[in-house]
C-alpha cells in the first residue's frame, strides 16, 4: 500500500493558526510587536526567494518584517557591528543573516555574533548546546520541520531506530540530538558511510529515517524498510523539476509515511522560523 504523505503545509497550517493567536495576546500583554530583522548582504537570488517566503509568513502571522540589504562589498567587521547594533535594539526580538555572504566573509563568526536571545535560526553555538542538553528554546528551524513531520505521524517514537543522513549543523546533527532526546536509538550517516558502501545497509534498518544531503536519487526505494518514516530534506533541481533525495515513487510503495518534495519539509521550516522569533521575544521580555 502507498505511504501516506506528510505534508509540510497542512501541518504548517496548524502552527501558524495557534502562533497567530499566541502573537496576539503577546501584543496585548506588552504593547508590543515581535520583529524580525532580515539581513542580506548583496544581491542573491537564491535567499530572495527565501526572503519572499519570510515576508509573507511574518505578515500573515503579525510579526513585523524588516530587510535589511546591505553593501556587496560589506566588509566582515562593517556587518559584525551591523549585527551588534541590531542585538542592542531593544525593539528587534529575532535576527536572520541570510546565506551565502560575499566571498571572503565568515559566516560562523557572523552568525555567532548574533545574540544568543535573539538567534532566529537557532545556529548560535549556545543554542546549539542547549539541543544537546536537551533543554532548548530556539532550535535549528531544519530540524525542527523534520521533528514535527515525524512527531505529527502520531507513532510512539521511544526505543525506535532512527537513521539520519547528512551530518551538516543546520540539519543532521541538530535532528540526531533532538531524536535523541526523545530516546530514539540514533545512527547518522555521511560521506564516510557512502564510501564505504554501507549505507543501503543502514537505511535498510531505519525505522525513521531523514535524509539531508542534496543529491537526487541518492536513497533507492528498495532500501526502505516496510513501514518506516521518510523525511526527505533534500532539494534538487533535476531539469525543471524540484526533486528530493530519494527515489520518491518506489520508496512511497514501501513507506508507512513519506513527505513530498517540494511541500513537505520546506513549508515547515519557514514556520519553524516565526515560531523561533515568538520564542525569542518571550524570552527577551520574561513571558
Ligand atoms: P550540506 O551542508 O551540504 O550537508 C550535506 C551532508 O550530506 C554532509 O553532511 C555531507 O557529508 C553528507 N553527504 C554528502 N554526500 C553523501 C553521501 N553520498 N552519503 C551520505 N552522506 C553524504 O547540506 P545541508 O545544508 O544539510 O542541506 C542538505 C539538503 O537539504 C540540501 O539539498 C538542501 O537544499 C536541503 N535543505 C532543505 C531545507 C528545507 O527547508 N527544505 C533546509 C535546509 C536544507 P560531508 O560534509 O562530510 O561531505
Amino acid at each position: 500500500m502507498a505511504a501516506q504523505l506528510l505534508e509540510g503545509k497542512v501541518i504548517a497550517d496548524k502552527i501558524k493558526e495557534a502562533l497567530k493567536k499566541e502573537i496576539v495576546s503577546l501584543k496585548e500583554k506588552t504593547g508590543l510587536c515581535p520583529k524580525l530583522v532580515s539581513v542580506q548582504a548583496g544581491e542573491n537570488p537564491a535567499s530572495s526567494v527565501y526572503i519572499k517566503s519570510q515576508k509573507k509568513t511574518a505578515e500573515i502571522l503579525g510579526i513585523e518584517y524588516v530587510l535589511d540589504t546591505l553593501d556587496a562589498d560589506i566588509t566582515q567587521e562593517g556587518l559584525i557591528d551591523k549585527i551588534i547594533a541590531l542585538n542592542l535594539d531593544a525593539g528587534v526580538s529575532g535576527i536572520i543573516v541570510q546565506l551565502p555572504l560575499p566571498k571572503g566573509i565568515d559566516h560562523k563568526l557572523v552568525m555567532s555574533a548574533i545574540s544568543a536571545k535573539k538567534d532566529a535560526e537557532g545556529m548560535h553555538p549556545e543554542n546549539l548546546g542547549h539541543v544537546l542538553l536537551g533543554d532548548s528554546e530556539l532550535a535549528p528551524c531544519t530540524a525542527q520541520a523534520a521533528m514535527q513531520l515525524i512527531t505529527s505521524t502520531g507513532i510512539e517514537l521511544y526505543g525506535k531506530e532512527a537513521v539520519v543522513v547528512g551530518h551538516s549543523e543546520i540539519v543532521g546533527k541538530p535532528l540526531s540530538m533532538l531524536l535523541l532526546n526523545k530516546f530514539v536509538t540514533t545512527t547518522v550517516c555521511h560521506i564516510a558511510t557512502g564510501q564505504r558502501g554501507i549505507l543501503p545497509e543502514h537505511v535498510k534498518g531505519a525505522e525513521i529515517l531523514v535524509v539531508a544531503v542534496g543529491k537526487a536519487g541518492l536513497i533507492k526505494g528498495d532500501w526502505i524498510k516496510e513501514g518506516a518514516i521518510v523525511v526527505d530534506v533534500g532539494i534538487n533541481r533535476v531539469g525543471d523539476k524540484l526533486v528530493g533525495d530519494v527515489e520518491f515513487e518506489s520508496a512511497r510503495d514501501r513507506a508507512g509515511f513519506i513527505t513530498p518534495v517540494p511541500g513537505g519539509v520546506g513549508p515547515l521550516t519557514v514556520t519553524m522560523l516565526m515560531r523561533n522569533v515568538v520564542s525569542a521575544f518571550k524570552i527577551q521580555h520574561k513571558i
